[in-house]
Formats: C-alpha cells, sequence, structure tokens
C-alpha cells in the first residue's frame, strides 16, 4: 500500500505517519527530514535548499523528486511508502506518477487531513522533537510522558526546527493554499482522496486514517 498524507504546515502528516510506520511496517518518506539531513551534512542539495527552507518557500520540484526517486530505489519501500510533505506542487504530483509506474507501483489513497489555519500556528510554534530519535512532541498536546525525557529512546535532549515560528509559518501556509492544495483535484478525479478531521485528537485522527486503510475501499 502507498498513501500520501496531505494538509497544511502543522496538519499532523509526521505525527501520523511516524505511527503508521511503527504499527504497519510502511515506510514514511518525509522530504522535510531528507532535506534537513542533507542541510545537516552539508551536501549540495543542502546547501541549496537551506534558505528557501528557513524563509518557508519551496524547494525545487527537481530536487525534491529527485531524492524521491532515489529513495524509491530502496528495497524497504517496496513494502509501502507514506508520503509525508510530498507533492507539494503540480509538478511534484506529476513527477511522482512517473516514479511509482516505472517501478510498477501505485498509490492507494490519498489522505487529507484537514485542520482550521489558526490552530496550525499554535501547533508549529509549540513543536520540537528529541535529537536522538526523531520523535515528535508538543509543548501542550503531546509531552513526554516523563518530563525531559524522549519516550521512546530515553534521550533528555531535544530541538526545534528554525523554519517553526509564527512567521515563517505564514509564508508555509501561502505556499500550500497557492501550490498544494490545488493539487486536491488531480487525486479526487482519481477517485484517491479521503478526508480526515485533523483537528480531532492524535488519537481520533490516527483511528480514523486506520479505518479508511482497512476498509479496502
Ligand atoms: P511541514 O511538515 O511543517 O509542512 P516539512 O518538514 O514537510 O514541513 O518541510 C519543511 C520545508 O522543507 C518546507 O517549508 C520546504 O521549504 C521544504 N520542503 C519539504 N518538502 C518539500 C517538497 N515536497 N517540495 C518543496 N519543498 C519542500
Ligand atoms: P506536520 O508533519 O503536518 O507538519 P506534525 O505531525 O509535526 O505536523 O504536528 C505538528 C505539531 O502538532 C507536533 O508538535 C505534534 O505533536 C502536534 N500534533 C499533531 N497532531 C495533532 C493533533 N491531532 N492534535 C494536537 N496536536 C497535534
Ligand atoms: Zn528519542
Amino acid at each position: 500500500m502507498n498513501i500520501i498524507l496531505l494538509g497544511p504546515p502543522g496538519a499532523g502528516k509526521g505525527t501520523q505517519a511516524s505511527r503508521l510506520e511503527a504499527e504497519r511496517g510502511m515506510v514514511q518518506l518525509s522530504t522535510g527530514d531528507m532535506l534537513r539531513a542533507a542541510v545537516k551534512l552539508g551536501t549540495p542539495i543542502g546547501m541549496r535548499a537551506k534558505a528557501v527552507m528557513d524563509a518557508g518557500e519551496l524547494v525545487s520540484d527537481e530536487i525534491v523528486s529527485g531524492i524521491i526517486g532515489e529513495r524509491l530505489d530502496m528495497p524497504d519501500t517496496e513494502s509501502g511508502a507514506i508520503f509525508d510533505g510530498y507533492p507539494r506542487t503540480a509538478a511534484q504530483a506529476q513527477a511522482l506518477d512517473g516514479l511509482l509506474a516505472e517501478r510498477d507501483r501505485q498509490l492507494d489513497y490519498v489522505i487529507e487531513l484537514v485542520v482550521d489555519e489558526e490552530a496550525l500556528v499554535d501547533r508549529v510554534t509549540g513543536r520540537f522533537t528529541c535529537a536522538r530519535c526523531g520523535a515528535g512532541y508538543h509543548d501542550r498536546y503531546k509531552q513526554p510522558k516523563v518530563e525531559g525525557v524522549c519516550d521512546v529512546c530515553g534521550s533528555t535532549e531535544f530541538k526545534r526546527r528554525p523554519d517553526d515560528n509564527a512567521e515563517t509559518v505564514r509564508t508555509r501556509m501561502a505556499e500550500y493554499r497557492a501550490k498544494t492544495a490545488p493539487i486536491l483535484p488531480f487525486y479526487e478525479e482519481k477517485g484517491l482522496v479521503r478526508r480526515v478531521d485533523g483537528m480531532a485528537d492524535i488519537d481520533a485522527v490516527g483511528a480514523a486514517i486506520d479505518a479508511i486503510l482497512d476498509s479496502g475501499s
């Protein structure tokens, strides 16, 4: 099974993708995570992407579709991929169709996380992750069970993204509205879109996604 999680910054894509990865043996493909890894390593792609990401704008279609194509050649993705934060433009949606077809794979669902924009600033500015394993948390909505200690790996170091500030989030939302939301009709025509209320609590969103994946329709 291959699915896309679609929604604006802070909608809960990464949270749900990590859970699906842990529970279903699918592989989370987050272009945001891949780009941040490239920035950290100082690769040529990372060096080109950094300023664009810090500004909340979109990295070029060629770069992101290139890294997704390379990732799809790794055998672990054959068991099923969760596209998280990709595609984000019409050109990327077209590219993904080609990348999957070349590998005899297909998309099963495009799950849109429907959220209220005002809540997103709060979600994104309160977001932090474990510095060692990447587990995601929130200042109010998802604190570690023991304060200051990662639930997953026990690390006591956490980090915040430089682009998770109120100003950059506005730019990222505008990018979503202008370039990403318009790809929904492309998938509607293929009958792939399913909507989930992304304002529900994390477990309820997870249950709604599970119901779709298990329904087979
Ligand atoms: P969020 O989940 O908060 O929307 P991401 O981690 O997916 O953020 O993306 C962070 C940044 O990385 C984006 O603002 C953009 O600059 C870049 N990026 C990630 N994925 C893509 C993509 N598919 N196309 C273009 N830029 C991307
Ligand atoms: P995205 O990948 O779509 O940008 P994340 O999954 O990183 O979003 O979620 C953004 C922040 O909001 C994180 O701090 C996460 O813990 C929190 N969060 C995710 N889903 C929910 C939810 N349904 N209700 C409340 N907070 C949530
Ligand atoms: Zn951890």
